[in-house]
């Protein structure tokens, strides 16, 4: 017989993978160690349990990327998708599911398929050569034994343990006349201009308001487990740092210093800088920025910035426990380990985020794997789909020194050619994505 792929973690990405495996005509041993060993999230021991919303979030294909990714997954013969459309609930544009049909169909579905070997255990190293190609899909809350033994591979600067998530900003909402482009004492740095930064200046007053605003602000709690994981200093919540001193800000990440507003000459009270997140240059980063403001209040208290008052948010702001691993240094663009090609990673490990951000990345690796074990060539998706602009972003879009986990959104399309009104960019985004998905899907082998 045929050596199996092997799969660790049984939630959204390793139960995708194992499935486009099967589908592909490849044997697959499935690991989840649910109900041996648990998390400090999951309460079941249903694979592909949904531990926290029950959404999917928006599924409008034509104005949202999260809705279009869903739309490119079907057409992939998702599991996850498949499941979710049949356990949908009533909830406006977004697709909800009933998490307990949904998570039983998945099973089920797996359970039934011949090809697929699950077994209840925890896999606590990384597997050996002699495994063949396998795919570690363990999560953000991966067991402690295997976290570590992915970091002996890592290094310890290359896998997280908390994201210190900072919003993004998409450049084109930010306001060039009132913001303006310069490095701190103008220093150009390894690969830099000089005038890498977009720097937002704050008056007296208007600093004052903000602090005032950060510190009524709704934010959410930590999790109990979550207080028992250490995270650094040096990624504290802004919130947390005006709470230390009304001027703590504006010695830290707020800093003016070496910074001059070109409309007044002059260094401005307080400086909000935002660095470059995309290869593409579409993207920007509010540096040292991660809160745990609720999403609601961090676009209403950002929008207070000078220059970022009509700011469209890519991402916005977090801090939670979550394991991943630096993907843009240390993966290829076939999801592989670099230093040990015979293993891939996927789903939030890699450093997206989300249900079906992780599932889509599940579906790549089952893919990029079952090309290798047939001797087929690994056709990536092109960098126009959905898929392909999130697998484009984690495998070397994204700048690996600052890589925080990131939501498929449309910032991280190349942009169209031509000039399109700003009302029709999103759906033509979604017509080009689709069209070249399909005649991506159209070359690939047909399963055995
Ligand atoms: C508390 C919390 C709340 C979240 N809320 C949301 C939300 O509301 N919406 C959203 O879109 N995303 C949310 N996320 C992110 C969410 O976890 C991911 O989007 C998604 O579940 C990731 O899919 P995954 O397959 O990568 O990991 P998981 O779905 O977590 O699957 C990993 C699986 O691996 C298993 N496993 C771990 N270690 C081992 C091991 N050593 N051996 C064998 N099996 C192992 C686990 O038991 C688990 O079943 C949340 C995450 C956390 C931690």
């Amino acid at each position: 017989m045929a050596t199996p792929a092997h799969v660790i973690g049984g939630g959204l990405a390793g139960s995708e993978a194992a499935w486009q495996l099967a589908r592909a005509g490849i044997s697959v041993v499935l690991h989840e160690m649910r109900p041996v060993r648990g998390t400090d999230a999951h309460k079941t021991a249903t694979l592909a349990e949904l531990v926290c919303s029950n959404s999917f979030r928006s599924d409008d294909v034509w104005n949202n990327a999260v809705g279009l990714l869903h739309e490119e997954m079907r057409r992939c013969g998702s599991l996850i998708m498949g499941a979710g459309d049949t356990h949908k609930l009533p909830a406006g544009g977004a697709l909800a599911v009933d998490r307990d049909g949904f998570a039983a169909a998945v099973q089920s579905a797996l359970e039934a398929e011949p090809l697929v070997d699950l077994r209840r255990e925890e896999v606590r190293r990384l597997p050996d050569p002699s495994w063949g190609p396998s795919i570690v899909a363990t999560g953000p809350l991966t067991s402690p034994g295997l976290a570590e033994a992915i970091r002996e591979v890592s290094g310890e600067r290359e896998l997280a343990f908390f994201d210190a998530i900072a919003p993004i900003v998409h450049r084109d909402s930010i306001d060039l006349e009132v913001a303006w482009f310069q490095s701190r004492y103008d220093k150009p740095g390894p690969g830099g201009t000089g005038a890498d930064y977009v720097n937002c200046p704050f008056d007296r007053d208007r600093y004052e308001a903000f602090i005032d605003a950060l510190l009524a602000g709704e934010k959410h709690a930590f999790k109990e487990w979550e207080t028992s994981t250490p995270y650094f200093e040096g990624c504290l919540p802004i919130e947390v740092m005006a709470e230390r001193g009304r001027d703590t800000l504006r010695y830290g990440p707020m800093k003016p210093v070496g910074l001059v507003d070109a409309r007044t000459c002059e260094r401005p009270f307080a400086v909000v800088q935002l660095r470059q997140d995309n290869a593409l240059g579409t993207l920007f980063n509010m540096v040292g920025f991660q809160t745990k403001l609720t999403w609601g209040e961090q676009k209403r208290i950002f929008r207070m910035i000078p220059g970022l008052e009509r700011a469209e948010f890519a991402r916005l702001g977090g801090l939670h426990r979550n394991t991943f691993i630096n993907s843009p240094r240390l993966l290829d663009r076939e999801l592989r380990l670099k230093a040990l090609p015979h293993i891939r990673f996927a789903g939030q490990i890699t450093g997206v985020e989300g249900y079906v951000e992780s599932a889509a990345i599940g579906i790549l690796a089952g893919h990029f794997a079952a090309a290798e074990m047939r001797g087929t060539e690994a056709l990536p998706p092109p960098p126009t789909t959905a898929l392909g602009a999130l697998l484009g972003h984690i495998t070397g879009g994204a700048a690996a020194d600052t890589f925080q986990p990131m939501n498929v959104n449309f910032g991280l399309f190349p942009p169209l050619e031509g000039k399109v009104r700003k009302t029709e960019r999103k759906p033509a985004l979604a017509r080009r994505a689709l069209a070249d998905l399909d005649a991506w899907l159209a070359r690939l082998p047909k399963a055995a």
